[in-house]
């Protein structure tokens, strides 16, 4: 379905895919011809092929982004009473695999330019308990992995990226989700790589953490027929990985049109009272949000929606205020640059066929909604 011309969408995913309609298909229509559908050549393939995409030495596939994550937790040994250092502003997946292996999330506020976790609160938060950091590159961009690994390194941690919002960015010159123990991807739809449906990832340069990823995701089976760990069914399929081969050999052009994006954004927002998102020179955005911030957030949203602007939130209830993981903070004012930006943060849309007339169209109707909030 086209999108009418006057409105814009948060994403456009049917846009994206109506250039790689054929490929896709055959994709497709290859995996059902050949009546394999789990653990075959398609996902071995896939594997390799993000692995070297990844600049990593291993990558299973799994089911999910929040597969990816439980399973690395696993994976390392993560279990009843450990302690997971995790910023206060990510998506609840980054953490709620933590609370069914028994461990304990312990949430830090984030830096006040960038929304990515504060190193100095990390440090602050160790105790003798803690068994990983998780770095996660939000919204696209690199946490600040140096000084992490060396925090990690002096006290022995291992730090699980989780790259769900990152693929293809680089920290430094390197590519995020290697440079951590064990990285983490999400192929959910609206990825910057994403399936038809839900998808995961972890890439790794240790074998023997992989290998038993690999045993997790599978039932604990070593060989057939051969069960020797207590695993799970997180597995890749072959549809899901026959088509993400296909998509990321245009993931590299996708986030160069999300770059172009975001310098449009920038160029046309000049002068605009809001605050823009900050990108740290020796990382590469890869931009899966454009996160802006405004005090009037709430009116601003409602008067873009009328103009025909879709936009997100991402996110607007900090992990510490969710029913769920109640308990993980001192209620207001346990993290608060992350309540803040909770009250003021919003996502406008960001698809690489965002074209400069339609970000000067949102410029024009953000110019007005931010002149009435
Ligand atoms: C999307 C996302 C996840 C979870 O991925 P799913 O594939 O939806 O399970 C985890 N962490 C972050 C930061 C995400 O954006």
């Amino acid at each position: 379905m086209m999108v009418a011309a006057n409105r814009i969408p948060f994403v456009d995913l049917a846009g994206l895919h109506e250039g790689l309609r054929e490929e896709i298909d055959a994709a497709i229509r290859s995996v059902v011809d050949s009546g394999v559908f789990i653990l075959g050549p398609e996902v071995s393939a896939f594997e390799q092929e993000f692995a070297a995409y990844c600049e990593a030495d291993h990558c299973v596939g799994v089911a999910s982004g929040t597969a990816a994550l439980q399973l690395s937790y696993e994976a390392l040994g993560i279990g009843p009473g450990d302690e997971v250092i995790a910023p206060a502003n990510t998506f609840v997946a980054t953490v709620l695999p933590l609370l069914a292996l028994g461990a304990r999330p312990i949430l830090v506020d984030v830096d006040p330019d960038t929304a990515l976790i504060d190193v100095g609160a990390v440090q602050q938060a160790f105790s003798d308990r803690t068994r990983a950091i998780v770095a996660v590159h939000l919204y696209g961009q690199p946490a600040d992995l140096d000084l992490l690994l060396e925090l990690g390194e002096a006290r022995g941690v291992p730090i699980v990226e989780d790259a769900a919002q990152a693929h293809g960015a680089r920290y430094r010159g390197r590519r995020v989700g290697s440079l951590g123990r064990i990285g983490c991807f999400s192929f959910y739809p609206a990825k910057n790589l994403g399936a038809l449906g839900d998808a995961g990832a972890v890439v790794t340069g240790d074998g023997e953490l992989a290998e038993r990823v690999r045993l997790l995701r599978d039932l604990g089976q070593e060989r057939k027929y051969h069960h020797v760990i207590s695993g799970h069914n997180a597995r890749l399929d072959e549809v899901q990985a026959a088509v993400l081969r296909v998509k990321l050999r245009h993931l590299d052009g996708w986030n160069a049109a999300r770059r172009a994006a975001a310098d449009a954004y920038a160029e046309e927002f000049v002068g605009l009272p809001v605050t823009l998102p900050v990108a740290a020179d020796d990382r590469e955005h890869v931009w899966h949000l454009y996160v802006i911030r405004t005090p009037g957030r709430d009116s601003v949203r409602a008067a873009l929606a009328r103009a025909g602007i879709a936009t997100g939130m991402h996110y607007p209830v900090p992990l510490h205020f969710q029913d769920v993981l109640a308990g993980l903070g001192n209620g207001e004012g346990s993290f608060p640059v992350t309540e803040t930006w909770a009250r003021e943060l919003l996502s406008l849309p960001m698809f690489p066929g965002l074209d400069r007339d339609r970000v000067r169209m949102i410029a024009s109707s953000l110019r007005s909604a931010v002149a009435g909030a």
